[in-house]
């Protein structure tokens, strides 16, 4: 078990993209228990790589049914609208208000290197848009419609 610190603003990481995983070898899979460990210590419903400084396209989503790790996800369909509040890990002691497509379907590689798809709405939705987000160095607050400061 290994938590890691979580990288906040203005750490350049959170701004980069990140690099997907060609090969899984010990280290990816040393690096997901990392952020799973990490997600849950801090009480995250997700984290994306970056996040544990790692540039590199994995994310892990738990809002509280089910543990999904994912290697270079993808979202490759949406519908719907919902705005619905947000925080960050990586932006701590702020909340926003964000638009997000209510249903998602998210195409992505399990530990073992195998294909799958999962259709997600409402929370697990969010938490999977917010996650992919970081992956490509965007933060919620630059799709907020609206912040403010909960300290
Ligand atoms: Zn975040």
């Amino acid at each position: 078990m290994a938590v890691y610190q979580v990288v906040t603003l203005p750490n350049p990481i959170l701004r980069t993209k990140a690099l997907p995983i060609n090969k899984i070898n010990d280290g990816v899979l040393r690096l997901i228990d990392n952020m799973r460990d990490t997600m849950y210590a801090f009480d995250g419903v997700g984290l994306a790589a970056p996040q544990i400084g790692v540039s590199r396209r994995i994310i892990v989503v738990d809002t509280g049914e089910k543990l999904w790790e994912i290697i270079n996800p993808e979202i490759i369909f949406q519908e719907g609208i919902m705005t619905t509040s947000e925080g960050c890990l990586s932006v701590p002691g702020t909340v926003g208000r964000v638009n997000r497509a209510k249903k998602v379907i998210v195409k992505g590689m399990n530990r073992q290197g195998e294909e799958f798809t999962v259709e997600a709405v409402d929370l697990l939705a969010k938490a999977f848009q917010h996650e992919i987000d970081h992956l490509d160095g965007i933060l919620f607050i630059d799709k907020a419609v609206e912040t403010r400061k909960d300290n």
